[in-house]
């Protein structure tokens, strides 16, 4: 028996964590970590195996198969993630649920002190991600604590231990909304992302018959991901996705999310007057302008709409046009630095919305401006594949919610859009029912017994529900080989502005060529003047030659309607595909009457 050797151990170790959990300012948890290991039970065990240089659990394991003493630790230490496996999921099966924020901390603790035992002196602040990254553990841990751990301990080996424990204090564990990218994706296999939703020859049927290019969404595709959707907030109360208009302004494709439960998100009087045309009215249309024109709030007085004010100076404008009946959303923003990837962003820099503290204050004249309830929105991030931003956006939320609830009443927590998709071959789709799952968590950790019950939970997710399911096909006009080899298509930078405005990645596949191994590089270019006018640069592509049909991937969302008329190009046609392969015309061509209607000569 070494009693005293296993003491000294544990303390050491217990020691580490406490201080630096008094450090971020988990006071209580500093004090009680470990506690169980002076239990009988674990004492015993650890006594009897203790070496000094290895784990006294692992050595019982060896000899018994399992170690008593985990079993009994592991069920009294929520800081370890086999304390939140249990069965869960669809199919129910044993799983690991999203852990507390504070508890999640505690883990990264942990480790880092274990690491620093471990290593001794040739311990370094990358050494608890190595771990996490190699051990078979984490494989059990629920994507989204997962994600935030990797979040923490990135920031660790990068920045160092002083940085990451003030981040933890004042963001982390503040619910500040962060986002601290993951672990980098490989790069994949282009040829793998090459397939879509229609067969090569099918693609080059339809150019055939439509003329290029055309947008083509798949109604299948749309319907499935709607369903998913649902699903995964099914728990949530009065759940309803709006989707945001500017994303995909297209009747067709409006009426049929109507058809699966979806609303619209409306900013301006023309998507109103759209959007009122497809059917949509009162709770399903949220009006968000912001810096709106008189006329975008003369329109929501003929449709009837729910309204969000992005700025309190705009309460006296809503109010002149009648559009407040005793409840109003209103967008909001944190009061704090906020980090988009690696960078800070300050709210004093964002256009968007009215910071917590400032709505905090404005209650008084909102009430007598006769406002009885309202509902919260923020929208901080586009585009991002953080599992971890859902559950953070909420925990901000649902604490500004318990807050402002004492006042007046919350009716439902809007947590916005802004999820991914997986543009690049080889990226990882987010996995929305994680996602989901830890939002739930979030709002049964901050409101079960408290005042706010059960608000509704809202989401705007656009990209993620068109973007996957539309492609943009067009055709190979002329090649030109030189030192790079330049491919001009008939369609451009006007019909898909993406990639020319961020640089975005759209993938391309070639009809007939999908998955050929043999590729080289080209730039994929539009017929614009501008030497920007790029679909593509470098990209490696089957052999091509003048008349191929290329279909240009995941441009459901954010594609046509950005486009323009620059350089005399006109707006290209929308179809949409059914499930029984009939192709229908949303929107015709351009012409160069439609170019013209508006001039006057
Ligand atoms: C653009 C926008 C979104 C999000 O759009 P995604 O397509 O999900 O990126 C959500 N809400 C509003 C008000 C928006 O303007």
């Amino acid at each position: 028996m070494h009693l005293l050797g296993h003491f000294k151990t544990i303390t050491h170790h217990k020691l580490l964590v406490m201080g630096y959990c008094f450090r971020v300012g988990l006071i209580r948890q500093g004090l009680m970590h470990d506690m169980s290991k002076y239990s009988l039970t674990e004492l015993r065990v650890g006594a009897k195996y203790y070496t000094g240089t290895k784990s006294p659990n692992a050595l019982e394991r060896e000899e018994l198969g399992y170690s008593t003493a985990w079993l009994h630790h592991k069920g009294r230490n929520r800081h370890h993630l086999e304390y939140w496996i249990d069965y869960g999921g669809r199919d129910f099966h044993i799983m690991g649920h999203p852990m507390p924020t504070k508890y999640m901390v505690e883990l990264c603790l942990d480790r880092i002190a274990a690491c620093r035992v471990y290593h001794g002196k040739n311990y370094t602040d990358r050494d608890p991600l190595d771990y996490l990254v190699n051990s078979r553990d984490s494989r059990m841990m629920h994507p989204v604590t997962k994600a935030q751990v990797v979040e923490i301990l990135t920031m660790l080996a990068e920045k160092g231990e002083k940085e990451t424990l003030r981040y933890i204090r004042r963001v982390v564990l503040k619910h500040a909304v962060a986002l601290y990218p993951s672990l980098p994706e490989p790069e994949g296999d282009p040829a793998e992302k090459d397939p879509c939703f229609l067969s090569g020859n099918q693609l080059k049927e339809l150019a055939d018959e439509l003329g290029t290019p055309f947008y083509l969404y798949d109604e299948k595709g749309i319907v499935e991901t709607s369903e998913r959707l649902k699903d995964a907030f099914s728990w949530a109360n009065g759940y309803r996705n709006f989707f945001p208009v500017k994303a995909t302004p297209t009747a067709g494709i409006l009426k049929l999310l109507r058809e699966h439960g979806h609303g619209v998100v409306c900013s301006s009087a023309a998507e109103l007057e759209l959007c009122r045309r497809c059917g949509f009215k009162g709770d399903e249309i949220l009006f968000l302008p912001n810096y709106p024109r008189e006329e975008d709030l003369a329109m929501a007085e003929q449709v009837p709409c729910m309204p969000v004010l992005d700025d309190l100076g705009l309460l006296s404008r809503f109010l002149n046009h009648g559009l407040l009946r005793g409840t109003v959303g209103i967008r909001v923003k944190p009061d704090g630095m906020f980090r988009f990837g690696l960078t800070e962003v300050s709210p004093d820099s964002m256009k968007f919305g009215v910071t917590a503290s400032a709505l905090k204050a404005a209650i008084p004249k909102l009430k007598e401006a006769g406002i009885r309830s309202m509902g919260l929105h923020s929208y901080m991030a586009g585009n991002t594949m953080s599992p971890e931003y859902y559950p953070r956006l909420t925990a901000f939320l649902c604490d500004l919610a318990l807050e402002l609830s004492r006042d007046i009443q919350i009716d439902y927590i809007n947590i916005s859009g802004g999820i991914g998709i997986a543009y690049r071959p080889g990226q990882q789709q987010m996995d929305l029912a994680a996602a989901a799952s830890a939002v739930k968590a979030v709002f049964q950790e901050k409101l079960t017994g408290s005042t706010l019950v059960n608000p509704g939970l809202y989401t705007e997710l656009g990209r993620f529900v068109t973007g996957p399911h539309g492609v943009l096909v067009t055709r190979v006009t002329h090649i030109k080989e030189e030192k790079r080899t330049f491919a001009g298509v008939d369609a451009s930078s006007a019909d898909l502005m993406r990639p020319m405005m961020y640089g975005a990645y759209h993938h391309i596949s070639v009809a007939g060529k999908e998955c050929v191994k043999d590729r080289k590089p080209y730039d994929v270019v539009g017929a614009v003047c501008e030497n920007t006018d790029k679909l593509a640069e470098n990209r490696m592509l089957p052999a091509l030659e003048a008349g191929d049909v290329l279909a240009i991937h995941d441009a459901g969302a954010h594609g046509h309607s950005m486009g323009y008329q620059y350089g005399g190009r006109l707006r290209s046609g929308e179809y949409l595909l059914h499930p029984n392969g009939e192709v229908q015309q949303l929107r015709r061509p351009e012409t160069i009457e439609d170019y013209l209607s508006t001039q006057v000569f």
